[in-house]
């Protein structure tokens, strides 16, 4: 929905890729007045680029696996609840790469989320024998989104206004003044974005990708994952991701095309592919923090903080609440190559921290970020 008059809005939330999506349909379904304001279009940054597969994570039992995992299963619900459509639910087989994973796995099955068998190569038959001989995991609710579909449903009904190009936040008289509109609050949902000084301490960083759309007839039934991650087939189509491109630096006049091919290759691999030729290429950022939690809640004035409590920076603690917060600014970022398992959550998290102030765990927020960025 396009804007044809000057309003004020409660919240304007900058990005229009899965988190800025996410956080205006949660915010709006509050009772909230959101305007998403974009510097291209809808899903033009990572977004955009992703796999947008939907996958638990197997790893040993810590927080962060915990956390990826419930916003797995939350984000599943979420999407097929309002969003069916758009999710292609035909399970994801994670395939594993030796004797020795079969045991990490098997000793970790209770902390997997539900819905999963193992499978021998000898149920794989969609797979070369060679490249799943040690069978997989096949998880039934594993899933893709479509992504720029997803996101375009998801602020139909919301006020969006681009392409504009935010490159400065400030309150005056209480309110932000950005481009034509005027807002009370902010939500920076800007990704890979290195235009807010206001979030700098967040310490984000890039981690730059391609994911690549195949046409061919070979039907793959399932989603899956090994060193790349395949779709199943749709209209002939199947989405082969992702490379990561090292050092977080991305380097406009390199050519990025051993990256792909070997890519490609060990999709070629796994599976005969009939016919296999690259339809598109897509290109973006995972944008992380260093923990690779994500962050979210309210933007903490770093230099006034810090100026009024400059022995946090010797370790000392000092309660949350005598912080210095920007009014009304607030962050959901850091998403990483996880940003369609964790944008529902994400989002619902910081609703009802801004409607109901709710409490934001300690891993997410944005204390933690800052704490690591004095010290
Ligand atoms: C190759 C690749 C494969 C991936 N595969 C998966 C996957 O399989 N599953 C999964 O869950 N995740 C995956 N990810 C990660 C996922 O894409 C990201 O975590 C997610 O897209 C982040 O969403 P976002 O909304 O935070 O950022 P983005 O999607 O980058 O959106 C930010 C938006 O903000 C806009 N913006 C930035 N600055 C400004 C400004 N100053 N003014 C106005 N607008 C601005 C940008 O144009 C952009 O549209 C993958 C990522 C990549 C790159």
């Amino acid at each position: 929905m396009q804007i044809s008059k000057r309003s004020l809005y409660d919240y304007a939330i900058i990005g229009a890729g899965i988190s800025g999506a996410c956080v205006a349909y949660f915010l709006k379904k509050s009772g909230k007045n959101v305007v998403v304001i974009e510097k291209d279009d809808i899903a033009s940054g990572g977004s955009g680029a992703a796999g947008a597969f939907l996958s638990p994570k197997i790893c040993s039992k810590s927080r962060y696996t915990s956390f990826i995992n419930d916003s797995f299963s939350y984000a599943i619900k979420f999407y097929r609840e309002n969003f069916p459509e758009f999710l292609d639910e035909k399970g994801i087989l994670r395939i594993l790469r030796s004797e020795d994973e079969i045991k990490k796995c098997r000793d970790l099955e209770d902390f997997m989320p539900k819905d999963f068998r193992y499978l021998n190569s000898s149920e794989i038959d969609i797979l070369n024998q060679n490249s799943c001989k040690f069978g997989g995991y096949f998880f039934s609710n594993g899933a893709v989104i479509d992504a720029s579909g997803v996101i375009s449903q998801m602020i139909k009904d919301i006020d969006l206004l681009k392409p504009l190009h935010v490159e400065h936040l400030e309150m005056v008289d209480g309110v932000y003044n950005i481009g034509d509109i005027e807002a009370k609050g902010v939500i920076i949902c800007a990704g890979a974005s290195e235009d807010f000084e206001q979030i700098s301490y967040c310490g984000l960083k890039n981690i730059f990708g391609h994911r690549v759309d195949i046409e061919t007839s070979t039907i793959v039934p399932f989603h899956l994952h090994k060193e790349c991650s395949i779709s199943a087939s749709r209209d002939g189509i199947v989405h082969v991701g992702a490379t990561h491109i090292p050092n977080y630096k991305y380097d406009k006049s390199k050519d990025y095309t051993k990256e792909i091919d070997e890519m490609l290759e060990k999709a070629k691999s796994y599976i005969d592919f009939k016919e296999f030729s690259v339809k598109n290429i897509y290109f973006g950022a995972r944008n992380s923090t260093q923990d690779f939690f994500p962050v979210t809640g309210e933007v903490i004035d770093a230099k006034e903080t810090l100026k009024k409590y400059p022995y946090i920076k010797k370790g000392t603690l000092v309660p949350r609440e005598k912080y210095l917060f920007h009014k009304n600014l607030y962050i959901c970022a850091g998403l990483g190559a996880r940003g369609f398992v964790l944008a529902p959550k994400l989002a619902s998290y910081l609703t009802q921290r801004i409607c109901k102030e709710t409490h934001i765990d300690k891993t997410i927020d944005t204390q933690r970020v800052f704490i690591r960025y004095v010290r």
